[in-house]
């Protein structure tokens, strides 16, 4: 039977508060246009739970891009097509290097450390694309997101998307020295825009939870990827989710995440929910930093840490 604190729509209701009191928010990013124009006063905060019902406090049902946090999908989506196949063109290793960082790409000729960074994402990306038109990789994507979330009503946001892509020469750059390795099988440019728009798909908090129930094993959630599949997802999230930040956030907070350079984490709690937060400033790692405080603040007051209560 499901198990979660008596008391946690309380709790959200006043982290909410809390963390608008604090107003400690941090600065949006700034080297994607559409996303410095984004207030930084705002968070939101969803937890999807095992019996089936989201609870959530603050802005959490308005759109935000979730960048980084598509990683995860994309990671999902691209075992699923290529399986284990991967692995062979992209590590399971911490980085501990920012995730825009081109440093360990040369010594490493080509095999980035983890699908989270970004040079690891763009070869997820190529290896979604797999030959086809990104036009197809992505709505395969955007299938499979929905799917997870049970709601058809998630899309890209193509002023996002634009905006990154007039100003991303450093992830240009990866892609290129990526397919000067031979680690990209589509036009570098091809996996480059797959990738833009796939980080410009915008989200609800109430969505991306629900869209994590998969990863948390919870009964009723559909059933998109095997167990086994969720769980080494999972292992990658915690080690890696968070860039050179995610040490940090194991001893914080103790639960897999992936952030997002548009401010959002999503959070896994095996077993017991899938939870949301977004707060559009960031952090020096680039991870959103009223949401981080607020996931810390959760796991401590629902203990629902992997490493224990
Ligand atoms: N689209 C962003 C980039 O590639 C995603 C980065 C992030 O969210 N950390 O720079």
């Amino acid at each position: 039977s499901p198990t979660f604190p008596e008391g946690l729509q309380d709790f959200l209701h006043a982290l909410d508060r809390d963390i608008h009191a604090d107003a400690d928010w941090g600065t949006p990013a700034s080297y994607i246009p559409e996303l410095a124009a984004v207030d930084p006063a705002q968070f939101a905060i969803s937890v999807a739970m095992a019996d089936g019902r989201t609870i959530s406090a603050g802005a959490h049902d308005k759109r935000f891009s979730i960048q980084s946090v598509s990683k995860v999908f994309t990671l999902a989506a691209a075992l699923g097509r290529i399986g284990d196949a991967l692995w062979a063109r992209v590590g399971r290793e911490p980085s501990g290097t920012a995730f825009n960082s081109i440093a360990l790409l040369e010594q490493e000729r080509g095999r980035p450390r983890n699908p989270f960074i970004n040079a690891g994402a763009l070869v997820t990306t190529d290896a979604l694309l797999d030959g086809r038109q990104p036009r197809e990789a992505l709505a395969e994507l955007i299938q499979f997101i929905r799917a997870a979330a049970e709601d058809e009503d998630i899309h890209i946001d193509k002023h996002v998307a634009a905006s990154e892509e007039a100003t991303g020469h450093r992830n240009a750059a990866l892609a290129h020295y990526l397919y000067s390795f031979d680690n990209l099988r589509n036009e570098p440019d091809m996996t480059l825009g797959t990738y833009m728009h796939q980080c410009a798909i915008s989200m609800t908090t109430d969505q991306l939870a629900r869209s994590g129930r998969m990863l948390a094993g919870l009964e009723g959630a559909p059933r998109l990827i095997s167990e086994r599949r969720a769980r080494r997802i999972n292992a990658l999230m915690m080690t890696c989710g968070h860039y050179d930040g995610s040490g940090d956030f194991a001893y914080r907070v103790g639960l897999p995440g992936k952030s997002g350079v548009g401010g959002g984490i999503l959070m896994i709690a095996p077993g017991k929910a899938s939870i949301a937060v977004w707060s559009p400033g960031l952090n020096h790692y680039g991870n959103s930093k009223a949401g981080t405080e607020a996931a810390h603040r959760l796991a401590n007051f629902t203990g629902w840490s992997v490493f224990g209560g």
